[in-house]
């Protein structure tokens, strides 16, 4: 039998430690489920402080030598990682779909994204070139050198099992530190196969290892001494929880949180183009995206009309089901039953507070899949500011059409929420194009583009509170937050024994 079957089969999943799978001591176990169903398919361990203290000291072992060895060896590495994810491509995307529950071609979709992070660290050599500035005084020179931090982590979220840890793992090793992850307790076998990948192509042990666990392990991580820098992935508490802890004790932090993103839509827009942007951005992978669009705001009465019409029967006609399926679904179930109950939860939240519910996804039932954790596309009308549907992330298959006056109005709307992740403008006029993208007060903007994910050889990151640190995860500000320079100024000269300098030695 395979390894890759054991690990599908395995009924506890353990840590991935020098280069191995690791079977944990710990007696802390979580459920692992498949949402399409509700059946319960494996248990992941919570590994143990003592476990990830281990983790950690193995991981600064591994530190000296890797960090040593060329970029370019380092990178050859990542090479062959990227063309063994693609020799894996469908098993991932399968592992993927099976406990996060979204459907085949998102999950490759996914891969492909995080996939494309690799082939940016692949390129790192050329970002890690120091400056040089000859004669900075008489037979002065200066230069940078761009040093890896020794250990980072990365605690991540359940959305994105691959994706996210790949906006991190591939730069932060081809900047030459050592790596340790702690996926979701939700979904962490598509961590652990990439592990696999990941010594198939040649990474020394220790270099990249996974702890499974909750808040006791990323308690270790925060911490301990031997950790310098901490990129997480989630929601905003835990987020702002991780930058405070991490600070305090003298980490490096980049902690991207939650979200609300609202698409503007002009009255001068194409509405159908509009209605099938909102479509994808909204309802694909059951609104489980930070960067999908949960309010849309369209400027005049004509406008909101028109596109609730244009919207009803799009939203009415999405199918769904499970994600691994011979029928091709728009979208699938949530993770779990406790976010279904959630999700479930705002929807009537939304009617209490006086919203119109034009669609109700609250009964949907899939046949065959009745104990799945299904929600139907939800769509809701005439949403105000102060309402929770508005104000607080729901993370589900629920839009809300939030109607404004003009473009200003859209304007300050957005810029007063407290997530500034991502958003968008549907328009046809240059100018209100311009001014939005000069002053919305959010990370990621697209024009006429529903969900502006910038490329890996860009950096990815929102305002406000979506993000709690300086630098953006991947691109130039990854490999900023995965290094640390160091100037050295040196002087190669005649030495002439009667002169002591006590002046600015440039001086000279
Ligand atoms: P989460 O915050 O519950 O969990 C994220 C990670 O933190 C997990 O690994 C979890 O084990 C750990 N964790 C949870 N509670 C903790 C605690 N009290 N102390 C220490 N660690 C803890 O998030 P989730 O439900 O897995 O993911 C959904 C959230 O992630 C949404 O809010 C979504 O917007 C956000 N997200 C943001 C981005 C972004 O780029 N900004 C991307 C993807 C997901």
């Amino acid at each position: 039998m395979s390894q890759q079957m054991d690990l599908i089969e395995m009924e506890t999943l353990g840590n991935f430690v020098n280069g191995a799978f690791a079977a944990s001591s710990s007696e802390r176990k979580a459920a692992i489920y498949n949402p399409a169903t509700g059946q319960q398919i494996a248990e992941v361990t919570l590994s143990s402080a003592e476990e990830a203290r281990d983790v950690i000291k193995k991981a600064a072992d591994a530190f000296p030598a890797w960090s040593q060895t060329s970029p370019l060896k380092r990178a050859r590495v990542l090479f062959r990682f990227k063309e063994l994810i693609e020799k894996n491509m469908d098993e991932l995307a399968a592992l993927i779909s099976k406990e996060h529950g979204k459907t085949l071609p998102d999950a490759k979709g996914e891969m492909t994204r995080g996939l494309e992070v690799v082939e940016f660290a692949c390129g790192i050599p050329h970002l890690l070139k120091g400056e040089q500035s000859m004669n900075v005084g008489t037979g002065v020179d200066s230069w940078s050198m761009m040093t890896p931090l020794g250990v980072c982590a990365g605690i991540v979220p359940f959305n994105f099992p691959a994706m996210v840890p790949m906006w991190m793992f591939p730069v932060a090793l081809a900047c030459g530190n050592t790596f340790i992850l702690k996926p979701s307790e939700k979904v962490p076998s598509t961590a652990l196969r990439m592990a696999e990948l990941l010594t198939e192509a040649g990474l020394p042990d220790g270099v990249f290892s996974i702890v499974n666990g909750d808040k006791e392990v990323v308690d270790v991580l925060l911490t301990h001494d031997q950790v310098e820098a901490i990129s997480f992935v989630g929601s905003t508490p835990v987020a702002e929880y991780i930058y405070n802890t991490g600070c305090a004790h003298g980490k490096r932090i980049q902690a991207l949180g939650g979200a609300k993103n609202h698409m503007v839509i002009m009255p001068d827009a194409n509405l159908d183009e509009a209605a099938d942007a909102l479509l994808g951005a909204a309802y694909g992978a059951a609104g489980e995206r930070c960067m999908a669009i949960s309010v849309a705001v369209p400027v005049g009465e004509e406008t909101a009309e028109r596109l609730i019409e244009k919207l009803k029967p799009r939203v009415e006609r999405l199918k769904i089901g499970p994600g691994i399926s011979e029928s091709a679904n728009d979208m699938g179930p949530l993770i779990s039953k406790q976010h279904r109950d959630k999700v479930v939860g705002y929807i009537n939240k939304g009617v209490e507070e006086g919203a119109k519910l034009v669609i109700d996804g609250r009964a949907l039932v899939v046949e065959g899949h009745e104990e799945g954790y299904f929600v139907g596309g939800s769509l809701f009308d005439h949403v105000t500011p102060e309402m929770a549907v508005y104000k607080e992330e729901i993370f589900g298959p629920v839009l809300s059409v939030c109607r404004v006056g003009t473009f200003k109005d859209a304007v300050e709307l957005i810029n007063a929420h407290e997530y500034g992740n991502g958003t968008a403008l549907f328009t046809r006029d240059g100018k209100s194009a311009r001014e939005f993208a000069q002053h919305i007060q959010v990370g990621m903007v697209g024009i006429n583009v529903p969900v502006p994910v910038p490329m890996a050889f860009h950096s990815f990151g929102g305002w406000k509170r979506s993000l709690f640190g300086p630098l953006h995860m991947h691109g130039p500000d990854g490999v900023r937050f995965y290094t640390r320079m160091k100037m050295v100024t040196s002087r190669w000269n005649e030495h002439d024994s009667s002169q002591s300098v006590f002046t600015m030695p440039t001086m000279k």
